[in-house]
């Protein structure tokens, strides 16, 4: 199956009348060699047909011991198949590098922040560091403290990087290693970045850091395959940033930050649906009327990056601003 398609394949739950023979009952009575090869499962003692598949298999393995599990075909049908027959998808480094490269078809992925109501409460940086196995002091989106001018109220901006649309860290590249995916995401490819830097000094909403040591959890991921879309392991001598966490919307979730906030901060969704969902209280609303309303604005538009988050203005503030001693990270050691 090309790699590309695993994300169009959703687990659906099957519906059967009482009484009505289905198509998988109908398959089930095949014998065993014919039936993997309807479902198009070939080699099946040892893989199964990706990611998709994977996902129907996780969920029914964790529902029951039954010794059948249904899963989702290429094709979007709804099969039972022998449990001892499936085991563990794990895509190698060229799958990571080639869906990582293209992207989800037919997405355009849009991020919205409100900073009305941003409190440092630094849920989305843990959740972040956690995620890619940073230190606490390795960002790829930081809560900054930011002041207009001397008589207005202090706010906090959380900044991940813009996947800008127009990106200058992509075109001072020289080997390729950063690029813009189909879906609006800029992503990073340590297998073949040479750490020159050229893209840091591009950036201007300094949104790239640079791995000076050896990552803190090289130990534990020295027999990991290498995700383009997690960055994980991380590489001493390369580039890392924010990916909006492209490996969860493969699975259809929403970015490890937008989950982790408990003040409805961000927003994320797909422009080309006009809609974005709030990752605390879960409400999808549609993206044009949010910024509308709320005179969204994009950080140095001026400069014609375009990017692909947009801002809320602190207006209306329902609480007051607390410099809390979680406001920077401070080394204990
Ligand atoms: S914010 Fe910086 S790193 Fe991110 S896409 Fe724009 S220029 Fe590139
Ligand atoms: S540091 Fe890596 S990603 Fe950045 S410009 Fe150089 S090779 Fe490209």
């Amino acid at each position: 199956m090309p790699d590309s398609e695993v994300f169009k394949i959703k687990f659906m739950p099957l519906k059967k009348k009482k009484s009505e023979k289905t198509k998988i009952d109908v398959i089930l009575e095949s014998s065993r060699r014919d039936f993997l090869k309807k479902v198009g499962i070939v080699g099946a003692a040892s893989v199964a047909a990706g990611a998709a598949v994977y996902s129907g298999y996780r969920f029914e393995k964790a529902k029951n011991n039954e010794d059948t599990i249904k899963v989702l075909t290429e094709d979007n049908k709804l099969v039972e198949i022998p449990r001892d027959q499936v085991k563990d998808y794990k895509p190698g480094l060229k799958v990571y590098q080639t869906r990582g490269r293209e992207g989800i078809k037919g997405k355009k992925w849009v991020m919205v922040i409100d900073l009305s109501r941003c409190r440092n409460a630094r849920k989305c940086v843990n959740a972040c560091q956690d995620a890619h196995h940073l230190r606490p002091y390795e960002y790829h989106i930081n809560t900054l403290v930011m002041q207009e001018s001397a008589n207005t109220p202090e706010y906090f901006m959380p900044k991940p990087c813009q996947h800008c649309d127009n990106p200058p860290c992509v075109s001072v590249c020289p080997v390729d290693a950063t690029f813009k995916r189909q879906d609006g995401i800029v992503l990073i490819d340590n297998e073949r970045c040479i750490g020159c830097r050229f893209c840091m000094a591009a950036c201007p909403y300094s949104a790239r850091m640079f791995h000076w040591q050896e990552p803190s959890a090289t130990e534990a991921d020295k027999d990991k395959e290498y995700n383009v879309e997690l960055n994980v392991p991380q590489k001493k001598g390369t580039i890392s940033k924010c990916l909006f966490s492209a490996d969860r919307l493969r699975e259809g979730l929403l970015p490890y930050c937008v989950s982790a906030c408990p003040n409805g901060v961000f927003y994320f969704g797909d422009e080309n649906e006009n809609a974005v969902t709030n990752g605390t209280t879960k409400e999808t609303v549609d993206l044009k009327e949010l910024l509308k309303k709320n005179g969204g604005y994009r950080l140095m538009a001026e400069l014609g990056t375009k990017p692909r988050v947009y801002y809320l203005p602190p207006k209306n503030r329902l609480f007051e601003f607390k410099k809390g001693p979680e406001t920077e990270y401070k080394e204990t050691t």
